[in-house]
């Protein structure tokens, strides 16, 4: 056992472990990276916050993408297509073609692991339609979500913890990762954690660290997302140099319950639902004559919030839509959207047989994160090379930015990116490492500037809770990066983050314990929600375009000629942004689908 002394006399004991690979989070993403890194014989630890099934993958519901076909004729080259045009073609599409093509055995994978996905008569994989998922290059929806009820991730997150139990990996569950670890010439080398059960401090060294932290929905005063998604991958990455990608791209869910803000999965349209304004009409047929109320997430959100600016919206103040089901069937309902039937009863106490349920656009995923390669490894641009890797650090799941989803992602897609890409991480980690090869002794002082951070939180006495600066955030993240910008309110936005970080120094916390102390780590949470929110006005403010999810005022077309490129951020550590941009991959893999950008864009 070690100890580390601070500056401030504060001395905290130390236990140090030495792994192949050290994956942050346990998700589907971490969960199926663990898993692959395990079977390949690597010595593997996987480090976990809360406990891995109750990850937000938990949450899931209607589906994963993957051209089985066993409902309608279905081709990975279509799915491809989907999701480049789904990407309002920001996405990479060497990255695009393999999740596409890989789809089809990494689901059926699945499957064999014993994912008990419904079923057709056949005993096939049951399959539903989803947003912008569409047969021949656009022409019809077709079924593509492979689904486990309205539970698809319950049903992937336990068949994969299983899975992992039984490749001996290592869990350390309920421990906070810090920060990573890095040495002089910018590798990663570990990462370092604080166990929340008994408040000791643990280092551990890898050969990799592979970041699957999730999403940072939580910036958001409403979302869809769990209480556990903070951001802390991305934060951890930007204090360690290495920058995110692609942060402005935020999707906004056309369904979330309102006011709760709790999602009603988009299996809903899939299976039959639609949506209606205050004048009972079914607007999507007016923005989107061909996908109607399927068109991809950013067109319907984008569409609602017209209906309500109009004053077409329902309520007394007219500020939700209506989601009709109830003409489905009971039988329907009770077989395929269980869990949706459930939510809408407790959250807005209707019965979806027999009344629609109001909705509203709400934050449900971060299409920008941690950048990397196809094959997981996380990528930080220099001056000669746009695609440079940083060695000992690999980054998967919605921390990550692939890129497949570019500026708007396409539902069930994001379950494919976790379980595609947290495989792909596996494969190259074994091509990389060799078991317990020496794992080289960790850089002086490793870790004393995560402890330092620590520390100062903990001791923190100023006037303004941590609960109070996270609400101010919320707020203005909701109001100045909502479904529509303009210049106006993004520049106010930037400079209310600004005040936020001029007043972190005066944060407080009541509790200064070591051991499950909530308030300490709601506070380190914060600070990296400050971080992906001030990475994220940034990028907005700086991009005069409409693509995806950031529709401009101002810019309302996208323009390919100017902003057809990655946003780079980097994060000083007094929220300092400095933005540079890198080429999207226009390159595909093997040249057989070419999506280049039309001319306008069709729903
Ligand atoms: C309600 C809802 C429904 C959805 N439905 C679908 C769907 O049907 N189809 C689809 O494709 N996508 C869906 N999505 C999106 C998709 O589920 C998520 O993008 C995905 O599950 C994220 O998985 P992940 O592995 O990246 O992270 P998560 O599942 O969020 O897991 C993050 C992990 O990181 C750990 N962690 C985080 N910070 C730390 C830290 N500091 N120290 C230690 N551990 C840490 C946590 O403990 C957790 O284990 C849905 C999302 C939501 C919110």
């Amino acid at each position: 056992m070690n100890a580390i002394t601070l500056p401030s006399s504060n001395a905290y004991r130390i236990v140090d472990h030495a792994y192949d690979v050290v994956v942050v989070g346990a998700g589907g993403s971490g969960l199926r990276a663990t898993l692959g890194m395990g079977a390949a014989g690597l010595k593997t630890a996987c480090v976990t916050k809360v406990f891995p099934t109750r990850s937000h993958t938990v949450a899931a519901q209607g589906g994963i993408g993957a051209s089985l076909g066993n409902m309608a004729e279905d081709n990975w080259r279509w799915h491809m297509y989907d999701t480049v045009k789904g990407s309002d073609w920001l996405g990479d599409q060497d990255a695009i073609e393999y999740m596409c093509r890989e789809a089809v055995p990494a689901v059926q994978e699945l499957e064999h692991l014993g994912v008990p996905f419904s079923r057709t008569e056949e005993g096939k994989i049951y399959q539903r339609p989803f947003g912008g998922h569409m047969r021949n290059y656009g022409e019809a929806p077709v079924p593509r979500a492979c689904a486990a009820a309205d539970r698809t991730g319950h049903a992937i997150l336990h068949t994969l913890y299983q899975q992992c139990l039984k490749h001996n990996v290592e869990f350390f569950v309920e421990y906070f990762a810090l920060d990573l670890i890095m040495d002089d010439q910018g590798a990663c080398r570990g990462v370092i954690a604080w166990c929340l059960e008994d408040g000791s401090i643990h280092r551990f060294r890898a050969q990799t660290v592979v970041l699957a932290t999730g999403g940072y929905g939580r910036a958001y005063q409403s979302c869809t997302s769990a209480h556990t998604c903070t951001g802390d991958g991305g934060g951890m990455a930007m204090r360690a140099g290495v920058p995110t990608q692609d942060m402005e791209f935020v999707q906004f869910h056309p369904t979330g319950i309102y006011p709760a803000g709790c999602l009603l999965t988009e299996g809903c349209r899939g299976e039959g639902g639609y949506l209606t304004n205050s004048e009972g009409e079914r607007f999507m047929e007016r923005y989107a004559p061909t996908a109607k109320d399927l068109a991809s997430r950013d067109v319907v959100s984008r569409s609602m919030t017209i209906e309500i600016n109009e004053g077409r919206g329902c309520g007394p103040k007219k500020d939700y839509m209506l989601l009709h089901l109830e003409h489905l069937g009971a039988d329907l309902l009770h077989e395929r959207l269980p869990g949706i039937s459930e939510t809408a009863r407790i959250f807005a106490g209707i019965d979806v047989t027999k009344e629609p349920v109001p909705v509203l656009p709400t934050v449900h995923y971060n299409m920008g994160g941690i950048p990397t390669n196809y094959h997981g490894e996380v990528i930080r641009p220099t001056a000669d090379n746009v695609d440079a890797v940083v060695p000992g650090l690999m980054a998967v799941g919605e921390a990550a930015c692939v890129s497949v989803h570019g500026a708007n992602r396409l539902g069930t897609n994001s379950l494919l990116d976790l379980v595609v890409f947290g495989r792909a991480a596996a494969k190259r980690a074994a091509e990389l490492i060799k078991p317990m090869e020496t794992i080289a002794p960790l850089p002086p002082k490793a870790g004393e500037a995560a402890l330092d951070r620590l520390d100062r939180l903990r001791s923190a006495k100023g006037g303004t809770h941590v609960s109070v600066m996270r609400d101010t955030l919320q707020r203005t993240m909701q109001k100045h990066a909502a479904v529509f910008r303009n210049t106006k309110s993004l520049a106010e936005g930037v400079e209310k983050i600004k005040d936020i970080w001029t007043g972190v120094p005066d944060l407080s916390i009541s509790d200064r314990s070591l051991i499950w102390n909530t308030d300490l780590m709601e506070a380190l949470e914060f600070e990296n929600l400050l971080a992906n929110a001030t990475v994220t006005m940034a990028g907005a403010e700086a991009r005069h375009e409409s693509r995806g999810a950031q529709a401009h005022d101002d810019y309302p077309e996208r323009d390919d000629k100017n902003w057809m490129k990655h946003t780079v951020a980097h994060l000083d550590d007094k929220g300092g942004v400095e933005l540079s941009y890198r080429p999207v991959h226009m390159k595909t893999l093997t040249d057989e689908v070419q999506v280049f950008p039309p001319k306008k864009r069709v729903y």
